[in-house]
């Protein structure tokens, strides 16, 4: 089986990074490109998720993120929560803030743990900002997927966004990525009618990964 390490330049990257004063882009190194996925309405059922306890992955989820992995792709889990309230400070900016950094840990132990050994994700990347923090993480802001994907390591440019939302295509639009909908949120079918033209749609992530991997590397 192919691994992630195969025919990327992934290892030759890494010790090329170490050379003083010589950048990826000088040594020309090809990255491969990688999936980022949206958490919830794609990866789980997206409404009040708040806790361990009512976070559940969707049908198929589990089963296409081992399919994906199995073909050598990394992929990152890019969500915004802004449930936890914060502001740009990190100060809790809405007193009754329904989500915790306690509570988010354990729903990300949780959603590993229904995954699985062969479907972990490689990064996970949350915002924990409000809206009015305007932080350059919250997506539509392409920040969490650029450093996830220096974090793991593929090139933006060659790589998907799944979301359920606008906000999650223009931040991989934003990112130089291609913008994957799906139609599993809970408002998806108001939300694809203001998705840019061209933006590809599937019935959930399964199909989506499923086309993702017909694509050539
Ligand atoms: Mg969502
Ligand atoms: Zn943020």
């Amino acid at each position: 089986m192919k691994s992630a390490d195969e025919g990327c330049g992934i290892e030759l990257t890494k010790d090329l990074s170490q050379i003083e004063g010589l950048s990826t882009a000088d040594a020309a190194v090809e990255l491969c490109g990688g999936v980022f996925s949206d958490r919830d309405g794609v990866m789980n059922e997206g409404i009040n998720v708040d806790g361990p306890a009512n976070f559940r992955l969707l049908r198929g989820v589990k089963e296409a993120f081992e399919k994906l992995k199995a073909a050598g792709k990394k992929y990152g889990v890019i969500t915004n929560q802004g449930g936890l309230g914060e502001d740009i400070d990190g100060k809790i900016a809405w007193p009754s803030h329904p989500l915790t950094r306690e509570a988010l840990a354990a729903i990300h132990a949780e959603m590993k743990k229904q995954l699985g050994p062969k479907a972990q994700p490689d990064v996970i990347k949350f915002c924990p900002h409000l809206t009015k923090a305007k932080c350059k993480c919250r997506k539509p802001q392409p920040a969490m997927l650029l450093e996830a994907a220096a974090e793991m390591n593929v090139d933006p440019r060659k790589s998907y966004m799944i979301g359920d939302r606008v906000t999650d295509i223009e931040c991989g639009i934003n990112a130089g990525a291609v913008g994957i909908f799906v139609l599993t949120g809970h408002d998806s079918e108001n939300e694809r009618k203001l998705l840019p033209d061209g933006t590809l749609v599937f019935p959930s992530v399964v199909e989506a990964i499923d086309w993702i991997l017909e694509q050539p590397a």
